[in-house]
Parts: C-alpha cells; sequence; structure tokens
C-alpha cells in the first residue's frame, strides 16, 4: 500500500487522470505476453502515466524517498515478465510519452520517446527514403523504450543488427530521480564509460529510458523475398547453413518446422504440400537489383540441393507482405495449438543451428513432448516452443526438464539462454550457467552503484 499523502503527491504531478488504482485497471497492467501465469496477480498498488521527462524525475524521486518499487512498462508485449510488477508498487507506463521529437535527414537520426511505436518510427523514416532496421515481431504494437530495455532483435538482425546497434544516445531518469543524457549524434564517442549500451537490454532495472536517439540508414532500394518449403527439416537446416557459407548475407532468415505449418493452416486456413517438413522465409536486399537477383538466384541454387519441394518468390510488394505476414502471426498461432506454451529464445554461434535444432529433437523424442521450433535462424536464435498443459501433474516435471538439457545444450554450444528477450522472471534461474557467480555479482554491484534502494524493477534478471 502506498501512503495516501505520496499518492496525493503523485496525482499533483501527472495529473489525476493519469494515476490509476481501480482493482480493474490495476489488473490490466499486472501482466505482459509471457506465459507467466495471471494467478494469482501480481498488482501494481497504482498505475501511473506520466507524460514529461520531469513528471518521471518527480515521480521517481518521491519512489526512491519512500522506497516504493517502480516497474516502468511500455506496450507490455514482453516475453519473460519483465513488465509484471512482482513486488506491487508502480507501474509506471511510459504510453503517454509518444513524441517523435526530430527526424534529421542530414545526420540521418531519429529523436523520439519512450513510448513511441517502433512500426511508427520505421513507417515515418520510410516515408523519407531512410530505414530503421530493427524489427521484431511485435513492431506494430511494441514501443522503443521496451525494445531499448530488452534489446530487442527481429528479423533483419542477420544482416543489420539488432536495437543497440542502432541506439546512439538516451535519456533517462535514474532511481533518485536524476535525468542524464548519453551519447548522442557524432558517430564517433569514447567519452567516459559506454553508459549507452549498460542501459540497453537492462530490463528497466537500471533507469527508466525517456528519450532516444536512434541512428538511421538508407533505405534499400531493391528486396526480393522467397518462401521455400522442404521436404525436411534437415535439409531447411542445411540450406541456412551452406548459404551463408557462401556469401550470401540475407536481410533475414527464418525458419519454421512442420508444427509451426500445421499451426499456420489451422490459424490462415491455407495449405502447404502433404510433405512439408520445414519452410525457410528469406529476405535479399540492396541498392542494385542485378545484385540481389543473383544473391535470390545462388539461395535457389542451394534450395534445390537440400530437398526443396516448394518455391515461391514474391513477385510484388504486396505479395512479399503476405509471405511476412504469415511469419509475423506464427507466434499467436502456435499459442493457440495447446493449453500452454513453455517457449524459449536460445542462441547459437550461427555454425552451430543445425546441431543445435538436432539436440532440441532428440530432447524433444527423450521427454516425449510436442516441440513447434521457429526463429531467426540466419542469426542463430532459435524460439523451440514446448506444446503442454502444465496443470498436468505428470507433464511439467518432463517440460521443465526438457527446458534445463536444452539450457545445457545451448550453453555447452557456446550460445546463451536468450538472444532477443531479456532475463526477466522467467529465465532467471538460470543466469548462473550462463554467466558464473562472478559474473553475476558483477551484474549485481552495477545495479546496487545505480540504484542502491532496489526500487528499480525489482525481483528481476536473477
Ligand atoms: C507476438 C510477439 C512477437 C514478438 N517478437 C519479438 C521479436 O521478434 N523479437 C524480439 O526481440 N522480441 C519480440 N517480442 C517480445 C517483445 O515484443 C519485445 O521484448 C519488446 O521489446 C517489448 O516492448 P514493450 O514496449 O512491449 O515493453 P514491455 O513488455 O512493456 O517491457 C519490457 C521490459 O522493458 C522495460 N521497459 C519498458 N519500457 C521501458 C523504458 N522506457 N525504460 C526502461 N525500461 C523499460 C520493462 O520494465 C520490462 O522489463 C514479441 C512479443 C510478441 C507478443
Amino acid at each position: 500500500m502506498i501512503a495516501s499523502a505520496i499518492v496525493r503527491n503523485i496525482r499533483d504531478i501527472v495529473g489525476a487522470e493519469y494515476v490509476l488504482d481501480s482493482d480493474l485497471d490495476r489488473f490490466g497492467y499486472s501482466y505482459d505476453a509471457s506465459f507467466v501465469p495471471l494467478f494469482p496477480a501480481n498488482l501494481p498498488d497504482l498505475v501511473v502515466r506520466p507524460l514529461t521527462t520531469g513528471q518521471v524525475s518527480q515521480v521517481m524521486k518521491l519512489a526512491n524517498e519512500h522506497n516504493i518499487p517502480v516497474t516502468p512498462r511500455g506496450a507490455a508485449s514482453g516475453r519473460t515478465g519483465g513488465s509484471i510488477p512482482l513486488q506491487g508498487g508502480i507501474s509506471l507506463s511510459l504510453e503517454r510519452m509518444n513524441k517523435v521529437i526530430e527526424l534529421d535527414e542530414k545526420n540521418m537520426m531519429i529523436t523520439v520517446e519512450a513510448g513511441v511505436l517502433t512500426g511508427d518510427i520505421y513507417n515515418l523514416c520510410a516515408r523519407k527514403g531512410l530505414f530503421y532496421p530493427p524489427d521484431p515481431a511485435s513492431y506494430k504494437f511494441s514501443t522503443i523504450g521496451g525494445n531499448i530495455a530488452e534489446d530487442a532483435g527481429g528479423m533483419r538482425a542477420v544482416k543489420y543488427g539488432v536495437t543497440h546497434n542502432f541506439v546512439m544516445g538516451l535519456e533517462v531518469v535514474l532511481a533518485d530521480g536524476t535525468v542524464i543524457h548519453t551519447g548522442g549524434k557524432s558517430i564517433k564517442n569514447v567519452t567516459g564509460y559506454n553508459l549507452t549500451q549498460l542501459f540497453t537490454g537492462s530490463e528497466g532495472t537500471l533507469g527508466v529510458v525517456t528519450k532516444a536517439i536512434l541512428r538511421l540508414i538508407p533505405m534499400p532500394k531493391y528486396r526480393n523475398t522467397l518462401q521455400l518449403i522442404f521436404s525436411s527439416l534437415d535439409g531447411a537446416c542445411a540450406t541456412i547453413h551452406q548459404m551463408l557459407q557462401s556469401g550470401v548475407v540475407p536481410a533475414s532468415a527464418e525458419l519454421m518446422d512442420r508444427t509451426c505449418l500445421n499451426a499456420i493452416s489451422r490459424n490462415r486456413k491455407m495449405e502447404f504440400p502433404e510433405k512439408a517438413e520445414a519452410c525457410i522465409v528469406t529476405e535479399v536486399d540492396g541498392a542494385e537489383e542485378y545484385e540481389i537477383k543473383k544473391q535470390a538466384e545462388q539461395i535457389e541454387a542451394i534450395a534445390r540441393k537440400n530437398d526443396v519441394i516448394e518455391l515461391r518468390v514474391a513477385k510484388t510488394a504486396q505479395e512479399a507482405d503476405e509471405i511476412w505476414a504469415i511469419r509475423r502471426a506464427l507466434s499467436p498461432a502456435v499459442g493457440a495449438l495447446a493449453p500452454d506454451r513453455v517457449s524459449e529464445d536460445i542462441s547459437v554461434p550461427r555454425n552451430e543451428f543445425p546441431e543445435i535444432v538436432r539436440q532440441i529433437r532428440q530432447i524433444a523424442g527423450k521427454y516425449n513432448l510436442a516441440f513447434a521450433v521457429y526463429g531467426h535462424a540466419g542469426d542463430g536464435n532459435l524460439h523451440p516452443s514446448i506444446l503442454c498443459d502444465m496443470s498436468d501433474p505428470e507433464q511439467a516435471p518432463r517440460v521443465h526438464a526438457a527446458v534445463e538439457e536444452i539450457f545445457a545444450a545451448t550453453l555447452a554450444l557456446g550460445g546463451t539462454l536468450s538472444g532477443e528477450h531479456g532475463i526477466g522472471i522467467t529465465k532467471q534461474h538460470y543466469i548462473k550457467d550462463a554467466l558464473s557467480e562472478a559474473g553475476v555479482n558483477t551484474l549485481k554491484a552495477v545495479k546496487q552503484s545505480l540504484d542502491p534502494k532496489g526500487i528499480l524493477n525489482p525481483g528481476k534478471m536473477w
């Protein structure tokens, strides 16, 4: 419970209508898109929706003085429970801070508030011939602040990189309300520690991001989207591996197994060939038409050597959008296949991709569990999803054991627990396996120096 005098103070700071405390509102801000159970609910005591950095700063100052937990929140599309207010307190929603401050075409940079939707940034830049490449499948509804806090990836990471590759500078409100600015528009900048990169991926535990300066690049003039259907998952994996070895650098290369194709068939009422066991959606882009045509031909030739049974090359932008819409709708479609779904986000060095897929299938067989395997195969980031019923006391222990084996196999191949969704609540028990005790203690030391009272997003990451 937050004392009523403090609640009155917060209402004075942000305006009474932007401070919510009804049971219904508090419930609405108690969950995200992870598979953390809804009940018992983790209700915030108060939902606070500031409009300016000054308001965020004043709220943080008050919260720090009175030891009130604060959980920053963007669009709550996170997959690891990051915006769930585990210890009550304030759910600090950045959704009203949604202004584009400047599109600087000369420097090819955009400055935005944290609550701007990533898709809006993409569209605004595209109208000026500029390109913001990071494209999590949630880009139409997730915020740039949430993308920065999770260091979100996406389909185009294989060629262009992830969010941190495009963040040039940040405005951040620290736990005690101090406002700092990191980085800036200078391409080269080694003045002091790289705090911009420290806050990127910090999952709302070190500071509240209020503004960001993002780097842009020229929009590629030409793109070619291909959908390749294979009669074996091995053939699809081999195609991706050989494609990358051959020097082709696709903008994206996404893999889906047979279970995913079944989910899409059900969800979008479309048919795949009976023999289809896997599908790759890949795109090449560039400034020269001949160059991307040549790369698409190279991919086709490699796929033909690896059990491809159907090959579709998008002839129009609309056809390309149709192919991508299938991939973007995949996650909810897979989720609808079973009462529960335990979905991971492992990432391995690219050359180990076929091996981890092989080991995941072995683990699925060993524990007699249904798996859907899909992900950003081009950059080694995979989302193996166990389709299960966690209320079944016989099944749940098998699921936990399978997850542990997947993590162990991933780490043994030199990979990591999370490629893009972060640690949050769902992977915190495994972080020591990945970073060692000394590594986790170093994270804790950073946290202690920036948030000594531990009020920012408590209970997350470790
Ligand atoms: C269908 C679907 C597809 C997805 N596909 C992808 C994908 O391809 N790639 C990918 O990387 N992710 C993906 N995600 C996960 C999710 O969309 C991303 O993690 C996204 O970055 C979260 O943004 P958000 O605005 O929803 O943040 P939230 O979920 O609200 O918050 C996420 C974390 O960031 C913190 N946070 C939010 N805003 C701020 C801020 N301004 N300052 C400090 N901390 C803050 C929160 O405390 C929390 O810890 C997907 C999710 C869904 C539902």
